[in-house]
């Protein structure tokens, strides 16, 4: 079963876009968001300075993986 990801705002900016977030306010986590467990939010190393849990990898976009993982 596909890991499902919904759209949170982003704790280091608050959804004004920042570097940690692609400048967008808000990253993909793993459903349902949970708060980092390091820092409750804060935002800390463990959570990608976002402030929640079970981040979506960047590789894992499925835009970007079509160009460099061809068998
Ligand atoms: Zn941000
Ligand atoms: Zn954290």
């Amino acid at each position: 079963m596909a890991d499902e990801y919904v759209h949170v705002t982003c704790h280091a900016c608050e959804g004004a876009g920042c570097t940690y977030c692609d400048r967008r306010g808000w990253v993909e986590v793993r459903s349902p968001a949970t708060a980092c467990k390091s820092c409750e939010g804060d935002c800390c190393i463990y959570c990608g300075y976002t402030g929640w849990a079970g981040l979506r990898p960047k590789y894992d976009d499925p835009e970007a993986s079509s160009s460099c993982h061809a068998p």
